[in-house]
């Protein structure tokens, strides 16, 4: 008999990866080439030439028990100093390796920092729409996600309604920019904004209250935007990285936390971060793409091929007449669902072949999210059906 908690979480399981299996379904019986889905966050380039030029010359180059053994449960030192070097670089910082964490991609760092930090009934504050997983990581260590609606149409966090929600069970905050599933990247004074508030109910609450910024987008911002770098506005920032969408590698899981000397306890939280990534069962990052990402830390996807996607979405949607926030970064588009309804919506969509996965999956209903991390050829080819439904509609 499995455990009264997995029913229910087995029983509501994901609705991107069901629609993922329907899209497969579809495909067998129509055509691959006929079928449109925007349902799931794969990413699509290929990986950066020196990713396989680095594994080979790893493998070809290093002693056996060096690249697949056990190391520290926090990583290879040397991959951690160079992240290190190359963030105090770009962000103008000042980590050493001992601030960084080699994670089983975003989702372990997320795990494992709030095993660090989470009792039972702790609060961990997010702004809807959000990755529905949040959910799930933060009742594995039995606290209380709360959610605190964005500020609509920009999606942009409402620090007013932000500060309400704040209270002295409050111990973290995820945040996540640029955003899954809106697009949006937060703006500099949003962030300051939102940096003086927790601040301020630290002091008033006589509390610490960590602000985790999830960030597997962080290199997918279009037109320049600047995404702020969250520990240069807050001492206490934790920030969670993934090379999931950034090399294209979602498969290999690899990533790191960051968590800077200016934390509270900043000792026992990276001494507990380590413990928290063995006995969560990861016991290491993936060894030898812990040594891989220290190779291509300089490489970059094809933002170009992200951008041409995201101008021909936006383009043909707005010329059917849909209404969407216009992404400045990640690969989603989040777009009103014509009549209001997101899951009869997304039904709708499914008779034209495409899928989008409807916004209440991400907390947030009445909207759809289109993920453009997909062939050209099926946006262009899904625009006939995009234009039908708005007919439907009557756009
Ligand atoms: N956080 C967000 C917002 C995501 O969209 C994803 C994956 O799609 C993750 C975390 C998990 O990323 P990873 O594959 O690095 O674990």
């Amino acid at each position: 008999m499995i455990a009264e908690r997995m029913k229910a979480l087995v029983a509501g399981s994901s609705v991107i990866r069901a629609m993922f299996e329907e899209g497969k379904k579809m495909a067998q019986e129509v055509g691959a080439e006929n079928v449109y889905d925007f349902s799931l966050g794969n990413p699509v380039t290929p990986a950066p030439a020196k990713v396989a030029e680095s594994i080979g010359q790893i493998l070809s180059s290093m002693d056996s028990m060096e690249v697949h053994g056990y190391m520290s449960n926090s990583g290879y030192p040397q991959v951690r100093a160079k992240i290190a070097a190359s963030l105090n670089e770009r962000f103008g910082l000042d980590l050493d390796e001992e601030a960084i964490l080699m994670t089983v991609g975003a989702a372990g760092g997320l795990n494992v920092i709030l095993k660090t930090i989470i009792n039972p009934g702790d609060e961990v504050l997010t702004l809807t729409p959000y990755f529905g997983e949040y959910r799930n990581y933060v009742s594995n260590f039995d606290g209380v996600l709360v959610e605190v609606p964005a500020a609509a149409p920009s999606f942009q966090p409402d620090l007013a309604k932000l500060e309400a929600a704040v209270n002295e069970r409050t111990k973290a905050m995820i945040i996540n920019s640029p955003n899954n599933p809106t697009g949006v990247v937060y703006t500099e004074e949003t962030i300051r904004g939102l940096c003086a508030m927790l601040e301020r109910k630290e002091k008033e609450l006589g509390t610490s209250i960590y602000l985790i910024s999830d960030e597997p987008y962080r290199e997918l911002a279009y037109d320049g935007v600047e995404v702020p770098y969250l520990t240069k506005y807050y001492h206490n920032a934790v920030v969670g990285y993934s090379f999931s969408k950034s090399l294209s590698l979602p498969g290999e899981r690899i990533g790191y936390l960051v968590m800077p000397a200016s934390l509270d306890d900043a000792q026992q939280i990276r001494a507990a971060a380590n413990v928290a990534n063995r006995i969560l069962g990861f016991v290491n990052a993936p060894s030898l793409m812990q040594l891989v990402v220290g190779e291509c830390l300089d490489e970059k996807t094809d933002l170009d091929f992200y951008d041409r996607n995201r101008k021909a979405l936006t383009k043909g949607l707005s010329e059917c007449g849909y209404t969407f926030t216009n992404p400045d970064g990640a690969f989603y588009l989040w777009m009103q669902a014509p009549g209001g309804d997101d899951k009869a919506f997304s039904q709708a969509a499914k008779k034209y072949h495409i899928l989008v996965v409807p916004g209440s999956s991400f907390g947030y209903p009445g909207y759809v999210r289109i993920a453009y991390c997909v062939s050209p050829q099926t946006i262009a080819g899904s625009m006939a059906g995009f234009k039908a439904l708005a007919e439907e509609y009557s756009l």
